[in-house]
């Protein structure tokens, strides 16, 4: 939590205010007593009272009030906090026994109990240290904080020889330089927590632990010189030395409320910068134990860098574990179990940075085996799996050193080589070479042979997909022509090669007629009977089976081929509408055309003389348009629309809702309907912008005087919803869904009688034939209040 954030929070008001005016005091007091220090001194007969040092005492107990506010205020680092203000606490015990001694015993006893209260103060400030750093920063793994060991320990050894000797003569006893020692070394230990700690965040110190960093040096500083002066025998208390334990303390109090938020947080990163300060400590150590060979320094010295050592070289261990399991991670994900060269994810990968890499000519490669699946199936799994081994292993020994091979999955292996096509070529020449030696399987003499598709960048592409794309339709044309190779080609492209195909056949079935139309009945939504039709596409292909308008519809809009279907569509539907009238039947007609149908002015004429014909009144046809046809050439649009309406056929807006019709266009054009699109229907139940857009369309149909008509009524509940805004027609699947010819008449016939919507009594409800169940779901269901 950012300090400034827990201002904010009401109720912390009381916090912030003794954090302020501690702070404010703790600075003063800390300036203060360093002047005194400067400028009054200590008498030189040590303080008289306990008194004496009152100053030096609150100075250096501020920050521990200052670290218990945070901990009272940050709930997630708490223990943390009131362990650094333990430990301020601590030390200003310490400070007063040390006080206490110093007026009373001469000379002044070292070790004593103010040591114990200092060393105390020390661990509580590395536990926490380490707690804070975790948490500032984020988990420090085990080798990082192990290379913090590795240098406390080697700084320990050079410190005890340096040191240990000089001490032991002026104290006269081990325990004595011990507790000395114990203070810098501590300082070494709070430096590497703090810099150790920094490592997810790529050692860039935040404020509170650059504040915490100060003041371990400045902890370091005081420390050093003050175990030297002991050292040497000069030590004087209240000198300006005293100055760098109240700026320490200070900033550990500081560090309590400055902003511990990293800008950005980045993964841990190996960096070889971070290994430098473990290694030197190591290398020091080394020079210590060798030192220690020719007896020049304590054997505590040397154990200590023995130590280190241990340390340094567990840390390796550590190191080498933790790079080989993440490389057996990094590699098992990327590479193909069976064969060990690259998986589909790792040549992905590869080549995706190849590809991002270098703008250097380049060749993908795909090959697939032929008859593969008849080595499987006769020899089985293991032969087969077996030859996939044996020839991932001849590619890769076959391509350009440099080159990717990886197996895509199956038998398809995917390659990638750097250089110009005359490397692919030489390449290829090479693979089918090492295909063309017999593979042993099961005692059998195997050859297999394989399709392989050249794409090159950046002619047939520069990223990926578009490669492996190109590099597999050259594949598949290698294939499908026995050709061994093929190199991509536009030309072969089986998309481009499709559409030519699909154009071609749309022609010929325009010629032969060989479309079947359907025809979804609509609904009177009243009366609940069958008043009309639309008639929908179908398209019986040779080879694919039945094609939806929408597998085929634009297509042939984008070619201009819909006029000839238009007129289709027309003759078909007309003339069955025809049938369906001299069966007796009164129906409608709805048919749909293209924006490119409103610019034939030879329409009208057609139509015209199609109904006629066929014996059927215009006003029994009605033609639906989508908004967007409306708008691609709006005056002649118009004129064409003026003509039909002429000559009295009918003009719904199909699908309205979805496209951008005008008001002022609403107005303009000759309109008998509007057809609101099925997505306003399918999200009517809680969407209040579908109901709201229903309403309005029903309240803009009564204005203009149009019928308004519901599509893809799947649901009863649907049907209340139109039925209760008003809508005159419904169609949907909840009544039928599109009926060939055949069995609309029957549909038809069957529910003449009943009605589809039943008012009162659900007895006289059609039961639809057997024939029909399925496409029926006319309502033996249906009741409605
Ligand atoms: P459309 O004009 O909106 O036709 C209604 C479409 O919705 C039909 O799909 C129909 O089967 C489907 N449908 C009907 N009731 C429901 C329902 O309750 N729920 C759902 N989810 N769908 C329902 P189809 O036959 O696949 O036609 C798709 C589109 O193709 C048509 O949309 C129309 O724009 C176009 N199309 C169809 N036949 C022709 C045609 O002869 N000429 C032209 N130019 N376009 C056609
Ligand atoms: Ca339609
Ligand atoms: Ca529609």
């Amino acid at each position: 939590m950012r300090s400034s954030d827990l201002f904010s929070v009401p109720g912390r008001r009381g916090l912030e205010n003794l954090l302020r005016v501690s702070a404010v005091a703790g600075v003063t007091l800390a300036l203060a007593y360093c002047a005194s220090i400067v400028f009054v001194g200590r008498p030189p007969g040590g303080y008289d009272t306990l008194w004496d040092g009152w100053l030096y005492h609150v100075a250096t107990t501020i920050p521990a009030v200052l670290a218990a506010v945070k901990a009272i205020a940050d709930r997630r680092s708490r223990p943390a906090w009131w362990l650094v203000s333990a430990g301020i606490a601590l030390n200003t015990v310490a400070n007063l026994i040390y006080t206490y001694h110093d007026q009373n015993i001469v000379p002044i006893p070292f070790p004593a109990w103010s040591d114990l209260a200092y060393l105390s103060s020390y661990l509580c400030f590395a536990v926490a240290l380490v707690m804070i750093t975790q948490r500032q920063t984020g988990e420090v793994s085990k080798a990082v904080r192990l290379d913090g060991l590795v240098i406390g320990l080697s700084a320990g050894a050079i410190a005890v020889a340096l040191w240990f000797e000089s001490i032991l003569g002026q104290t006269g006893s081990t325990f004595a330089v011990i507790t000395g020692l114990a203070y810098p070394l501590f300082d070494v230990v709070f430096i590497v927590i703090v810099v150790s700690g920094l490592a997810p965040a790529r050692f860039r110190p935040t404020w509170s632990a650059g504040a915490f960093m100060i003041g371990t040096v400045a902890f370091a500083i005081g420390d050093t010189v003050y175990l030297n002066q002991v050292a040497a025998g000069v030590y004087v208390p209240s000198t300006i030395l005293e100055c760098t334990w109240v700026v320490g303390l200070l900033l550990f109090g500081l560090a309590a409320w400055a902003p511990a938020g990293l800008r950005a947080t980045h993964a841990p990163e190996f960096s070889s910068g971070a290994a430098t300060l473990p290694a030197a400590a190591a290398t020091a150590a080394l020079a210590v134990v060798a030192s220690g060979l020719s007896g020049g320094v304590p054997l505590l010295a040397s154990w200590l860098a023995i130590a280190a050592i241990a340390g340094a070289l567990l840390r390796v261990i550590l190191t080498v574990r933790e790079l080989r399991r993440a490389n057996i991670a990094f590699g098992q994900a990327r590479t193909d179990e069976l064969t060990g060269i690259l998986n589909r994810r790792g040549f992905y990968e590869e080549l995706d940075q190849r590809l991002a890499r270098e703008d250097s000519e380049m060749s993908v490669l795909v090959i697939d085996l032929d008859g593969f699946k008849e080595i499987n199936d006769s020899l089985g799994h293991q032969a087969g799996d077996y030859l996939l081994q044996v020839l991932g292993e001849r590619f890769s020994v076959t391509v350009p050193t440099g080159s990717l091979v990886a197996r895509l999955g199956g038998d398809e292996f995917g390659l990638a080589l750097h250089g110009g096509r005359d490397v692919a070529e030489r390449t290829v020449a090479a693979l089918h070479a090492a295909l063309d030696r017999t593979v042993t399987l099961e005692d059998i003499p195997v050859r297999v042979g394989a399709s392989i598709g050249v794409a090159q960048a950046p002619l047939h592409g520069t990223t990926r997909s578009e490669l492996l794309r190109a590099a597999d339709v050259a594949m598949y044309a290698a294939k499908t022509g026995q050709l061994g190779t093929s190199w991509y080609s536009i030309e072969q492209d089986p998309n481009s090669r499709d559409r030519l195909a699909l154009i071609e056949e749309l022609r010929i079935a325009i010629e032969q007629r060989s479309f079947e139309m359907h025809y979804q009945p609509t609904i009177d939504v009243r009366s609940g009977s069958v008043v009309g039709m639309e008639a929908l596409i179908r398209w019986n292909h040779p080879t694919r089976g039945v094609l939806q308008p929408d597998d085929f519809i634009p297509l042939a809009e984008r070619v201009g081929l819909i006029p000839a279907i238009t007129r289709s569509v027309l003759e078909l539907s007309i003339a069955h509408l025809g049938a369906v009238r001299r069966s007796g039947q009164e129906l409608r007609l709805s048919v749909n055309i293209s924006a490119k149908d409103l610019v034939d002015d030879s329409l009208p004429g057609y139509i015209r003389s199609v109904l006629d014909a066929n014996g059927v009144p215009a006003n029994l046809l009605t033609l639906e348009i989508t908004e967007t046809a409306l708008s691609s050439d709006e005056v002649r649009a118009e004129r064409t629309l003026n003509a039909l309406r002429a000559e009295g056929i009918r003009i719904s807006i199909d699908d309205f809702g979805v496209g951008y019709s005008s008001m002022s266009q609403l107005l303009k054009l000759p309109l008998d309907e509007l057809k609101i699109d099925r997505s306003f229907i399918a999200n009517l139940e809680g969407d209040l912008r579908a109901q709201a857009i229903l309403s309005a369309t029903v309240e803009l149909g009564r204005t203009l005087g149009l019928d308004i008509v519901a599509e893809g009524i799947e649901t009863v509940a649907s049907l209340d919803e139109i039925t209760r805004r008003g809508v005159d027609t419904a169609q949907g699947f909840y009544f039928s869904k599109a009926l060939p010819s055949s069995t609309f008449g029957q549909f038809v016939a069957d529910h003449s009688e009943s009605q589809l919507i039943s008012p009162e009594d659900s007895t006289s409800s059609p039961t639809p034939s057997p024939n029909q169940a399925d496409a029926s779901f006319a309502a033996t269901t249906v009741s409605r209040q």
